[in-house]
């Protein structure tokens, strides 16, 4: 578990799932070979191997008495086609409570988007059936992401919108929101599109103090030194590539903590231009 106070804003990372390797399919311009030429990922990002780190993980925002969970991972009990999402049995809802944050404290979830590792504890398994894991919670996505989801249905993951975003609507426990909509007055969404369509991030800032939690814009902090390395899971990847320059450009050599969705730890630091391109400073 990882802690962030940014301003008012305690923010904390509980990890699901933490591996290197496998990541081939995510980003396959990011070989051995070609991450061998960006030193400083070295030791957090990549292994001795030049394979590349990456994590799956929920962050928990607290403020003013509001318990915020962006992005709710892989889930267990789901059908899955890569074996390491598949059925899973971890003990992610007891870390969460044990870092403070029992399910039924939560009240409100926030996807940025709803792809399989984005939305997985949005619902759990009770006597065979999908429930909502957080009762007491509204979840909150953006109008444009739903749609296009509920228009093209399910990928080749798994049954990822039967599983783990229907059963919320049927709850009736969802809100639509904009894009560049305001959660709280510490919190609010920046449009992020191009990995999807409707794909947004987390910008907070509290007295003075900033954070962005990027979501899938990128993927690997590799891809601030290469910004036109795209994931083959970018629906757009033209627009993917140009919103990565654009909030690169935006955020560099500010005072701002950037917080990697898929970052392993340490998971946040400073955006920096570097060249051409940029890198991130932990
Ligand atoms: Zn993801």
């Amino acid at each position: 578990m990882s802690r962030w106070q940014i301003g008012d804003v305690k923010i904390t990372r509980v990890v699901e799932l933490e591996m290197a390797g496998g990541t081939k399919f995510i980003l396959p311009d990011a070989t051995p070979d070609a991450v061998a030429d960006i030193a400083w990922l070295k030791p957090h990002f990549v292994d001795d191997k030049g394979e590349l780190i990456m994590s799956i993980h929920a962050l928990i925002l607290e403020v003013g008495g509001r318990k915020i969970i962006v992005d709710t991972c892989l889930g267990n009990d789901k059908e899955r086609l890569m074996p390491a999402w598949n059925m899973r049995d971890g003990p992610f809802l007891r870390d969460l409570a044990e870092a403070g944050y029992p399910r039924e404290a939560i009240d409100t979830v926030l996807c940025t988007h709803l792809h399989v590792d984005h939305v997985g504890w949005n619902t759990m398994k009770v006597d065979g059936k999908w429930v909502p894991t957080f009762p007491n919670a509204r979840y909150l996505v953006a109008e444009t992401e739903f749609a296009y989801w509920d228009e093209q249905g399910d990928n080749d993951f798994g049954p990822v919108l039967q599983d783990s975003v229907k059963p919320i609507a049927e709850a009736g426990l969802y809100d639509f929101v904009d894009l560049e909509h305001q959660v709280c007055d510490e919190i609010r969404l920046q449009p992020t599109t191009g990995h999807t369509p409707g794909h947004i991030s987390v910008h907070i800032s509290s007295k003075g103090e900033e954070a962005l939690i990027t979501g899938d814009f990128l993927h690997h902090p590799c891809q601030m030194a290469r910004p036109d390395w795209g994931s083959s899971a970018d629906y757009d990847r033209d627009a993917a590539r140009a919103t990565r320059r654009r909030v690169f450009d935006q955020y560099a050599d500010k005072p701002v903590l950037i917080i990697g969705t898929h970052f392993a730890s340490p998971t946040a630091g400073r955006l920096k231009r570097d060249g051409d391109a940029y890198r991130l400073d932990v």
